[in-house]
């Protein structure tokens, strides 16, 4: 494993194997809290996961409203999964042009994306190094803002962790991703920062809001994060063993069956 004396974090290597050793991240904290083995397995480069066509039209979708160059350069080294033979894009990438044309339409959701685009930040945040990349953030108004694709904004999810029927913001975890980009901006800047999060549809046409938070909401995230993040950190040192969860795509995959099961333990 490197150390923090030997290893830059640049937004080149950010999601590289090196830096998710070095750094916790909250997509990270969210796989170790889904599986543990699979995040293991992850970080030690034994399990790679499929490239999935979602994460690029997501990349795609945030490219976007960076600087043309980069949008271009994203054009230029995904060309054969973006454009067919005959030169058009693809249907999902077509949908993306949609989505973005709908927000570059509305000078709300434009004003609300004003900012430094893709910008780094590092904190010790419960014993443990963090990194988080903000995609939109503006230093005068002290706010920042995550750009999010969803299916729907009205669409209910079952949440076992707040034991009731959510929206896709605490299904896909983001009030924890704002309350802990908050918590290292505010170790970064001395200033506590107002997230907002600007969430585009799949619909035709797409829907589209601006979302804001009450601050109440975030420390029940950081108290959920805190109390899991002594076993957690031990878990990555590799002094205590990951757990396996027998449901994700890592342990469907590696699984070895010894014994028959009964049927009621299905739904477990
Ligand atoms: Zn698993």
């Amino acid at each position: 494993m490197v150390t923090s004396q030997t290893f830059q974090l640049t937004s080149g290597n950010y999601h590289s194997t090196e830096a998710n050793q070095q750094y916790f991240s909250v997509s990270q904290f969210k796989q170790f809290n889904q599986c543990s083995a699979k995040a293991m397995a992850l970080l030690k480069g034994e399990f790679i996961r499929k490239e999935s066509s979602a994460l690029l039209v997501g990349s795609y979708t945030h490219a976007a409203f960076d600087t043309p160059e980069e949008f271009s350069k994203l054009l230029e080294e995904n060309q054969e999964a973006i454009f067919n033979r005959k030169g058009d894009k693809y249907a999902d990438f077509k949908t993306a042009d949609a989505m973005i044309q709908t927000i570059q339409d509305d000078p709300f959701s434009m004003f609300a994306m004003e900012g430094d685009k893709e910008q780094i930040f590092t904190a010790e945040l419960f014993g443990a190094p963090w990194k988080i990349k903000v995609d939109s953030i503006n230093h005068s108004r002290k706010t920042f803002t995550d750009l999010k694709t969803t299916q729907s904004l009205s669409k209910r999810a079952w949440s076992t962790k707040y034991e009731m029927f959510v929206s896709f913001v605490e299904a896909w975890d983001y009030v924890l991703q704002m309350a802990i980009y908050r918590k290292v901006i505010e170790l970064n800047t001395g200033f506590t920062y107002n997230p907002y999060i600007v969430a585009v549809t799949k619909e035709d046409p797409p829907d589209k809001a601006v979302i804001h938070f009450d601050t109440e909401r975030f420390q029940f995230e950081i108290d959920f994060v805190e109390a899991v993040m002594e076993k957690m950190i031990s878990v990555k040192s590799g002094e205590i063993a990951p757990t396996r969860c027998e449901q994700c795509d890592y342990c469907r995959s590696t699984k070895k069956l010894s014994n028959s099961i009964e049927m009621g333990r299905l739904l477990d």
